[in-house]
């Protein structure tokens, strides 16, 4: 990185550490939800993390975005580097025929689904999210990416809960974080 580069890199920093709240305790007891709703709010913040989502990746085909946050920062990185968007969903949303992949969380297991359709044979996609914790729900959606043919160019996100140790479960997988907590 050059000097400008680190200073740009800390001033992102700064700014979603200003602008993403702890929610503590939610959605249950020992919990501290980072919510990104008032980063989501402010026109300049928002436009700077898209941006910083959208940086450096080569040619992309598609940004798959997980449900939900996930959704609106995809969209927006994909609208901007003239990519399709792809949603990757809870199960039972989705109305046409999907893949499927269970993980496990912390407590239980969850589902997530991508239309069978949704890439083309070794289309470069780009997964994007709000948040890395255990890494579950993206190792899920890069298998979910392999399976319906594509190749999974990178993994994005916000912020990375470091000590749930996400990452690790990503080997290869190109993970990038604008902030590190
Ligand atoms: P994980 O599969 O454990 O990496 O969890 C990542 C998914 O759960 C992402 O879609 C996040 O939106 C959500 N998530 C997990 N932990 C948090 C948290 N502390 N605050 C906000 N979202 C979270």
């Amino acid at each position: 990185m050059t000097v400008g580069e680190t200073a740009a890199a800390s001033t992102l920093a700064d700014l979603i550490r200003a602008r993403v709240r702890d929610i503590p305790d939610y959605p249950q007891p020992g919990v501290v939800f980072k919510d990104i709703t008032p980063l989501l709010a402010d026109g300049a913040a928002l436009t700077a993390v898209v941006d910083a989502l959208a940086a450096d990746h080569g040619a992309l085909d598609k940004v798959a975005g997980i449900e939900a946050r996930g959704f609106i920062l995809a969209a927006s990185v994909a609208c901007q580097l003239g990519s399709g968007f792809v949603p990757v969903r809870k199960q039972g949303r989705l109305p046409g025929p999907t893949f499927s992949q269970s993980y496990q969380l912390e407590y239980g297991s969850a589902t997530i689904e991508v239309h069978q359709d949704a890439f083309s044979p070794g289309e470069r996609v780009l997964i994007v999210d709000d948040v890395l914790a255990t890494g579950g729900t993206a190792e899920a959606t890069a298998e979910l990416v392999r399976r319906a043919g594509a190749e999974v160019a990178g993994i994005c996100v916000i912020l990375e809960l470091e000590f749930l140790g996400g990452r690790a479960r990503l080997p290869g997988g190109n993970v990038r974080s604008l902030l590190v907590v």
